[in-house]
């Protein structure tokens, strides 16, 4: 018997891809219609899904229901979650929490409210756990890239800015959920996390809908509840270097996967690719490995550790995530290798 950290049934894979309906539920369908919509229908229910754009990114939403208006009425509630969230805690957007975080806090102490102080709270402990490679002060250099504009910070910025990447500069005061930066400088984002996070209170809303049958998926990262009518969903893991292939395909249920690519933002300079995840040390783009997959129960998690794992490399990364008993990983690596965390090595073994 091989180990399985997380509470997925693995069902083979060859078996499986020569016999059921499969579907790559991670990324979203080109030109599909907008608005809620019915996909396949049997005699006792049909399966509904909706794309929007929030978050700067595409949300998904797929459910099992018997009833139209009961199923749209979930998915309306995630996507409204989604944006509920993204006002309080995107940093492109002026007047969220945490715009007026990042505005303030060198100054002065300044509530956020519960839930935020409790992400934040969050993020420092897998700052913690992971040596600092998570560092949601990160953004002290990485906002002053520009991936769209294809911009590069000079030396001067960098080295100031390397200065106050440091989560322990953010000041939690729990008793009032207020929190303060202990120099200037700090800037927080959130863009490690916070789709994880919006991840699972999406699938919390469908479940207290009692949904038993479904996915919510906010670009790389998506959180599975159930199966797809007996069958297992079947998640694929493209290639960082072709968005076209595959390099696993892997048959889940009741999981969260999150995805942290090079290929997701970013931009080529004098043969140098400038990507979105910024190791905390050198202020520049994390460059050992192309993509990192991790499998655990609570997107939160994967999401925080699939950044985490992408700025600490191969070695180090698969060294974390072997020691954690509830979470697996992919990793791609810099020569478009795949490495597995062991209880996956196992279970590849054994299908071969
Ligand atoms: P995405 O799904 O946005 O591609 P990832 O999970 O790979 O996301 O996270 C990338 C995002 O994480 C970046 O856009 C940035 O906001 C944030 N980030 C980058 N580097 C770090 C870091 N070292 N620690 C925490 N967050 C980071
Ligand atoms: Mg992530």
């Amino acid at each position: 018997m091989f180990r399985i950290k997380f509470r997925v049934k693995f069902i083979q894979v060859l078996g499986l891809l020569a016999a059921s309906t499969f579907l790559l539920t991670v990324s979203a369908i080109a030109g599909e219609p907008r608005g809620c919509v019915a996909q396949t229908q049997t005699d006792d229910g049909q399966w509904w899904r909706e794309t929007r754009s929030i978050m700067g990114t595409e949300i998904q939403v797929e459910l099992w229901h018997e009833e139209k208006e009961e199923a749209c009425a979930a998915i309306r509630a995630v996507m409204k979650e989604m944006n509920r969230i993204d006002s309080l805690m995107s940093t492109y957007i002026e007047s969220s929490a945490l715009s007026h975080l990042n505005n303030n806090a060198a100054t002065r102490s300044v509530w956020v409210g519960k839930e935020l102080f409790t992400l934040i709270e969050t993020s420092l402990k897998f700052s913690e756990l992971t040596e600092g490679a998570f560092d949601i002060t990160y953004a002290s250099v990485g906002r002053f890239y520009d991936y769209r504009e294809g911009r590069i910070p000079d030396d001067e910025t960098i080295a100031r800015g390397i200065q106050v990447i440091n989560y322990r500069y953010i000041q939690m005061r729990a008793r009032d959920y207020s929190i303060s930066y202990k120099v200037d400088g700090v800037y927080i984002d959130l863009g490690g996390i916070a789709k994880g996070y919006a991840v699972d209170r999406g699938i919390e809303i469908l479940k207290g809908r009692g949904i038993k049958q479904g996915m919510v998926g906010a670009g790389g990262d998506s959180r599975i509840i159930g199966d797809r009518r007996g069958e297992p969903w079947v998640v694929g893991i493209r290639d960082p270097r072709n968005e076209s292939e595959m390099i696993a395909v892997l048959p889940l249920m009741n999981v969260s996967v999150s995805t942290s690519g090079d290929y997701e933002r970013f931009f080529e300079k004098e043969g140098v690719r400038y990507h979105h995840i910024i190791d905390p040390q050198t202020g520049d783009s994390a460059r050992e490995v192309r993509s990192v997959t991790i499998l655990g129960e609570q997107a939160t998690r994967t999401d925080a550790l699939s950044t985490s794992v992408f700025v600490m490399g191969v070695e180090r990364g698969l060294k974390l995530i072997n020691e954690l008993q509830d979470v697996d990983a992919i990793i791609v690596d810099g020569d478009g290798q795949l490495h597995y965390s062991d209880s996956l090595l196992e279970l590849t073994a054994s299908v071969h």
